[in-house]
Parts: structure tokens; sequence; C-alpha cells
């Protein structure tokens, strides 16, 4: 007895298995027509990551295989997906025509697309970088280089500590991380990672010296990193980088610091909780190309120390904020200008279609108009390269046609006039069509047949065909080639002569048309430096306009930068949290912060005054005076900082589960031991996370040593009131608190700082506003009440509050709320507007 060969074992399952063997870690994409269809694990994950249909590759089988599949016109949003999640994906394709194939159809991985990996447009986002991180080991330290695959932008810088490797590494939020022999692997957030074989890097850094021949210069830490990425991006993609022009370098200490948890804190690219929405970044970025957001991206995760640097961008931005119909005319512009870096990234890996092309000439081309927009504004001007590569665009527009298809094999892609052997063969194949009309119009004559027809398939070329009906007019010279049930198919010499010459004609056409095509995108892909420089150019401008935009929207003005050590901001507001507010007004506040004078700055006020935003917004504030911004206050002052440390206690930081108080106290260890007399503190209700008394030491401890032995600008935050007390004996701290009022119950935000440190905690007040019932506000009340009134007994007051639970405390007269109010109403705390509500309210208490 035979079984029926169970259908894992066919040719093309084994075919399958010999693929998948080769890339055992990546989900394999395997080619069968019109989709990409995955099997057996890989289906399951598939359908979970994708939502697609989980199906089964036979049915009936009593162990059918599982499969799920992805039409390949929508593979890339497919890709952007899985890699998003973390997976790879091997892409298997069909390597010979299936209509040709003799048995199975042969397959093969052309590329694998993983997270760091990639450069198809559609499965990238266009306002991010995607970075492929490499760190290496060497004698002078580490090397960490990055590498976006889609754009050809290689970059690195050496430091010598593995800290320092961790801090670049993670700057700059790439998707993938490959680490050399002799480096410890560390976590990056969004990051999977990869690995190169430790005895290839060596030979990957050989190689990359002949490539890019002035790296050859570079330290070897550079070199072994760059030359690791480039490798790995090569195997994955199915060939060389094409792109890949120059390794520039960074160096660290030329930039701000800005660690992940502070980065996180600030919400600069992302919100805590995720989103692009809501953070500094989608603030800030308006720009009209993704070659400026991209650009705004890095100026941003890249602040400057050097004075001049920032301010020859700031007068950049300055000029296109003081000339509003420049600055409007210049962005309407730059919307014509397509992603220059990837459409060059796609012709030099010979992937860029017609249309691709086409979008890089009409890119080139409107790059003239910008140069016009800004030409009367020199310091404009001088940003942008002279060799605008015109050349490039006209050999593009000129030689390409306006709607060029999809498609590149079939032809109608080369414009008329371009190549006269090709009009001849165009001017034929139109020919021939009206030659086919004549002929058939001569059969019909001669046949007497008037419903005769001349058709073509692509089985038996031109034919002739006769209704059953008139098969009795069918001449000898008619050799029968098929009969179908109510026509017959007919060829004739004539006929085939004329075949000939039109699908010669036609066939010449698709493969000229074809190799002028292909000659087009050598010489454009030969000009891809030059087009490099200009995209460059065209980013920095944009990104200085998408600042300019932002600022004169939102009435921003120019810091001062200085090398003091001072922060003097006016009118100062959140940038994020004044954008968000809609029926309220955002209250501006003042703040200063001298080393001299005033280092440490404790803030205090009840829960949800506007503490968290007061801290956030002069941290944000010292950042986009670096980064070349204008910012969102009346005036400031900004000293140069080396760092931005912001921490936020476990409380407020609810996501990160059990071991918060670790967590912040090994990051408060950390500022404790980078933080510079240049570096800005901001610490946000630090040792809320164990118990009272050791929570204040803690947070009172870490205080002294800011003030005493780092004396950078500090701001701290805190619930804890008694530390207040610090600015008696500590002649550098300042006390602020951030003013509410009461009115009968209710408790009022005023939202303004005012000197000296809060009197009360409203603790109650904000319990009522939460919605904690009423019952329980009276008691709390009550028991407050007890806590605070002086012992007069002896007892120990928390014992008898807490346990002994007091029955009858002597009421206190009941306060005149009119006189509270005022009270606790400072008049030069109030807008007009709040003045007027409370003229209101207290009439309405009266
Ligand atoms: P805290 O840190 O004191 O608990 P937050 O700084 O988180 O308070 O502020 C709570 C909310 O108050 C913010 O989300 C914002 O909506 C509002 N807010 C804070 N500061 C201001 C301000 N200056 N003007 C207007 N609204 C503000």
């Amino acid at each position: 007895m035979t079984t029926a060969p169970s259908p894992a074992n066919t040719p093309m399952f084994e075919q399958y298995r010999s693929l998948k063997s080769q890339h055992p870690d990546a989900i394999l994409f395997f080619r069968m027509g019109d989709f990409y269809e995955t099997f057996f694990d890989d289906a399951v994950t598939c359908a979970r990551a994708l939502e697609i249909t989980l199906t089964s590759r036979n049915k009936n089988d009593p162990d059918p295989i599982p499969m799920a599949g992805v039409p390949v016109h929508a593979v890339a949003g497919y890709l952007q997906r899985l890699t998003d999640q973390g997976y790879r994906v091997a892409i298997g394709e069909q390597t010979e025509d299936p209509a040709l194939a003799k048995g199975l159809v042969k397959r093969e991985v052309v590329r694998v697309v993983t997270p760091g990996v990639t450069w198809d447009p559609g499965a990238l986002e266009g306002r991010a970088a995607n970075w492929l991180a490499a760190v290496s080991r060497g004698p002078a330290g580490f090397g960490v280089v990055v590498l976006d695959a889609s754009t050809g932008d290689l970059r690195g810088t050496v430091v010598g500590q593995h800290a320092q490797a961790e801090d670049e590494v993670r700057r700059l939020e790439p998707k993938e991380v490959l680490f050399g022999p002799g480096v410890t692997p560390f976590v990056v957030a969004g990051a999977v990672r990869s690995s190169l074989a430790a005895a290839e890097w060596e030979p990957a850094a050989t190689a990359l010296s002949a490539r890019l021949p002035d790296s050859a210069s570079l330290p070897r830490e550079l070199q072994l990193a760059a030359g690791a990425a480039v490798r790995y991006a090569d195997d994955h993609l199915g060939g060389a980088l094409g792109n890949v022009h120059t390794l520039t370098t960074w160096e660290p200490a030329g930039h701000m610091v800005i660690d992940e948890a502070s980065r996180r804190n600030l919400e600069l690219s992302r919100t805590l909780a995720g989103a692009r929405k809501g953070s500094l970044l989608d603030l800030l970025d308006v720009c009209a190309t993704n070659l400026g957001s991209r650009r705004l991206t890095e100026w941003m995760l890249f602040p400057l120390l050097d004075r001049a640097r920032i301010s020859r961008r700031a007068d950049a931005v300055e000029a296109l904020v003081r000339e509003g119909s420049v600055r409007r005319s210049l962005r309407d512009e730059l919307r014509r200008v397509a992603d220059l870096e990837r459409l060059s990234a796609r012709v030099a890996h010979g992937t860029a279609t017609a249309r691709d092309l086409l979008a890089l000439g009409r890119s080139l081309g409107a790059l003239p108009a910008v140069v016009r927009c800004v030409a009367d504004s020199p310091g404009l001007a001088a940003l942008l390269p002279t060799d605008l590569a015109g050349d490039v665009a006209a050999d593009l527009l000129g030689t390409l046609v306006d709607e060029p298809p999809l498609s590149i094999t079939e032809g109608g892609v080369i414009r008329e006039g371009v190549n006269a052997e090709l009009d001849a063969l165009v001017r034929l194949s139109v020919d021939g069509q009206a030659l086919v009309e004549q002929l058939e119009d001569q059969e019909r004559a001669a046949t007497g047949i008037n419903s005769l027809k001349i058709r073509q398939n692509k089985v038996f070329g031109y034919f002739i065909e006769v209704s059953t009906a008139n098969l009795h007019r069918v001449p000898d010279r008619f050799l029968r080639k098929q009969t179908l049930s109510n026509c017959e198919r007919y060829l004739t010499s004539e006929l085939q002569e004329l075949e000939q010459r039109v699908t010669t004609a036609d066939e010449r056409r698709r493969q000229l048309e074809l190799e002028l095509f292909r000659q087009l995108r050598t010489r454009v892909h030969q000009a891809g430096p030059r087009v490099a420089a200009v995209a460059r150019a065209i980013a920095t401008l944009d990104a200085a306009s998408s600042l300019a935009e932002v600022a004169s929207r939102s009435g921003w003005t120019r810091p001062v930068v200085d090398d003091s050590r001072d922060l003097d901001i006016v009118a100062g507001r959140h940038p994020v949290v004044e954008a968000a507010l809609r029926d309220e007004r955002f209250v501006p506040n003042d703040l200063t912060l001298a080393p001299e004078t005033a280092s440490l700055c404790i803030l205090t006020g009840p829960n949800m005054a506007g503490k968290s935003t007061v801290l956030r917004q002069a941290a944000l504030i010292v950042l986009l005076a670096q980064l070349g911004s204008f910012v969102p206050a009346d005036r400031a002052r900004v000293g140069v900082c080396d760092r931005i440390f912001t921490r936020v206690g476990a409380s407020d930081d609810l996501r990160r589960g059990q071991s918060t108080f670790m967590v912040e106290m090994a990051e408060t260890a950390a500022i404790l031991r980078d933080a510079t007399p240049r570096s800005l503190v901001v610490l946000d209700e630090i040792g809320r996370g164990t118990s009272t008394y050791d929570g204040l030491a803690i947070a009172w401890a870490v205080a002294e040593d800011l003030h005493d032995r780092l004396t950078c600008k500090a701001l701290f935050a805190t619930h804890y009131h008694e530390l207040v007390a610090l600015a008696d004996t500590h002649p550098r701290v300042r006390n602020l608190h951030v003013a509410v009022g009461e009115v009968g119950h209710e408790i009022v935000f005023f939202r303004t700082l005012r000197e000296g440190g809060a009197s009360r905690s409203y603790g109650i007040q904000c319990a009522r506003l939460a919605g904690l019932p009423e019952s329980v506000i009276t008691r709390a009340k009550t028991l407050l009440h007890t806590l605070e009134k002086p012992p007069t007994d002896g007892g120990d007051r928390q014992q008898l509050a807490l346990f002994g639970a007091p029955r009858a405390p002597a009421a206190p007269p009941p306060p005149d709320p009119v006189r509270e109010l005022l009270k606790a109403t400072d008049p030069d705390a109030l807008t007009p507007r709040m003045a007027l509500e409370l003229l209101y309210h207290l009439k309405g208490m009266g």
C-alpha cells in the first residue's frame, strides 16, 4: 500500500526549506505569482503581526500547512509593520519567468529586510532617518558608527568610555545594532540586536578603506564599525550600497549631552506614551520636505555648544522670521522638492523607476526657483551651493516623457527626439499598426467576408479570424491554425511577414528604451555626490525655515546665547503645553538661575499647580536656544550648558513598574557623577518612592551636593516643604512656589511662580478635585487639623491622630471665605482677566 505524498514533501517545499535554511532567523516571503506567501510558523507569526488571515496550503490534508500571504503590490506597508515589530524578512523572489520555466520556477532570496536596513520608500517613515548602528572596540576606545542605507548617510565617532558609546548610540535612536568583538552588548530601546561574525569585522574594515579612500586615515575604531555596518547592509540588500560617498564624523564634545532618560522625560521626539504627536519634534517640524525633517531631528538630538555655530543657525532662522514673504514663498517652492536622498539611493541601487527619476528631475528643476526666493538675503543665499545639478535636471526632464508608466520594461518611457533609432522604431510600430489595418481591408475585399478580422494574441501573434458562417468563402492560401466553437483562425504569408516587421520593431524598441533608461540612471548615479550636496543644503534651509515658521506663528523670540553660566527667562512658556491648551491661556513665568547667587531653586506647590511644567519649560528653552531656534519667552539669556539632566520621581513615572525607586536612585547617582558646573539639572519629585523620612533625607542630601559641590544650575521640584529650610543655611538656594488660592472649597491655580516656599500643600483640595467622597474629605480635614495643631498635653499627636482617632476636636471658628480668598490672592500675580473673574466670584459669594 502506498500513501499519498505529504504536500510538505513536494519539490516546491523542498525549495522553500532550502531558502529558509539560509535565513533561519528571518520570516521568508516566498513569491508565488502576485503574492508573497509565508508558511508554517512564519505564517502564524505574520497572521498575528499583520492581522491577515491564516489559511492552509492543503485544507483537506490530515496535516495541513499553515499559510498566510500578502499581495506583492502592497508589500511595502507589510514590511514596515514587520520591521517596526523587530522582525527580519527574507524576500524569496522568482528569478526566472514562470511562463518560460521548465518545471519548478527558480527562486532565490534577493535581499533581507531588517529594521535597520531597508531603502524602500514605502516601508520607511520619511521624516526620520533609519539607522543601523555598529559599535567596535579598538586601541583608542569605542567606535560608534551609524548608517542609513536609505540615504547612504554614514557617520561615526570615537569615544573613550563604554558609557559614552551607549549615550551616543542611544542619542541616534537606531533601529538595529551590531556589537563588535570585545564590546559588551547593551540594550537600546526600540532597536533589535543583530550580529556580524567576529571574524568579518577586520576584513570588512579593510574593504571599506578601499571603497572610501578618505576613510583610510581615520582611527581604527571607526573603520571597524563603519566597515561592519556597510558589510552588513551590503549582505542584506543583495548588492553593494552604491550611495555611500563618505564617512562623516561627529565630535561628542561639541554637542550637548542629553541622556536617554532626559530625552524621554522632556518628550523630545516622542511622548512618554510613545507617540510622535505631542512631542517637541512634532511641534517644531513643519518642514516642507523629508530632507528638512530629518535635518531638524538631527539638530534636536545634537544641540550645539559652540556659540559661533549656534549663532550662524539662529541668524538664518532670524532672517526667515523677519522676511515673512520670503519664508512663505520659499516654503512653497520647497514643497516641490521630493526626497532627493532616498531617490538617489534608489538610483544607486538600480531600483529607481522612471517615475523616481522623473521626481528627481522635477525636484532638481525646482531649485532655481528656491534660489530666487532667497537671492536677496545674502545669509540665506550662502547656504545653497552654486552647483544645483541643473544639467542633471535637464538631462532627466529632456529624456523622460511627462507621464512614464510604472514598468520600465514595456517602453513608453523615453521622449521623442532623444534617440534617432528609437524614433524610427516607434514610427515603424505605429505604421505597422496601420499596415495591419490596411491588410485587413484588402482581405475583406478579396474574400468578400466583411466580418473578417485581423487579431493578435500572445501565443499565435497575428492571425485572421473568420466566423463559422463564412467558412465556405475562405480561400486556399489561408492556412488554418486553430478551430474555436464559433470561428476559425488562419495565417497567410503576407501576415507573417508583416508580423515579423512589427514585432521585431516592438521588441527592439523595448530593448532600446530600457538601455537608454539604464544609461540615464547611470549618468544620474555618477552625479550622486553633487545631488547629495544639494540635498544637504536644502535640508538645512528647510529645517531653518521650519523653525522660523514655528517661531513666527507662536510669537517666539531669539535668545541671547553667551558663555556665562546664567539662565534668565522672562515670560517663558512651555511650547508643547501652550500649544495644547484650548480654552485656557498659558500663564508665562520668569525664572532666573545664576550660579553665583541662585544656583539651586527649590520649587514647591501642590499637585497640578504647574511645577513640572515650569521645570521642563526651562530645560526646553535651553535646548531650543542651543539648537539655534527661537524660544517661547519674551526674552531669554542662556549661558551654554554642556548637559541637561532631567529626572522624574517614581510616582510621576508609573509605567516603570516595581523597581522604580532603584531606577530613580541609579539615575540620580549618574547625575551626581556626571554633572559639571556647566550642566542644567532638573529633578522632579525625587525620593518619593520610599518612606517619607528616607525620601526627605535623600532629597535633602542630593540638593546639598548639587549646591555645595557641583554648583551647577539646578531646579528641584518637591513635595517636601521641609526643603525650603535649605535656603536658611545655603546661600545660593532660592525658594519658589507655584501660587494657588482657595475659593470656598475649591482650589484655584494661578500658575504663577512666586518667591518663597508654598505655605500649604492643598492636598485635600486636590483630593476633592480628584473626586474623593465628601465624607472622606471631611474626615481627612479633621485629621489634618489635629496633626497640624501643636501638642498641648505632651502626648504624641501623631499617635493620637492616626491610632486614637480624635473624636471631637474643638471646631475652629468658621473662616470667612471672602476674607480667606483675599488673603490668598496676590494682585501682582493676576492677569486682568483673572482679576475680573475673581471679582465676579467674590460678588457671587457676598
Ligand atoms: P505639577 O507638576 O505641579 O503637578 P504640572 O506641571 O504637571 O503640575 O501641570 C499640570 C497641568 O496644569 C498641565 O498639564 C497644564 O495643563 C496646566 N499648566 C501648567 N502650567 C501652566 C501654565 N503656566 N499656564 C497654563 N496652564 C498650565
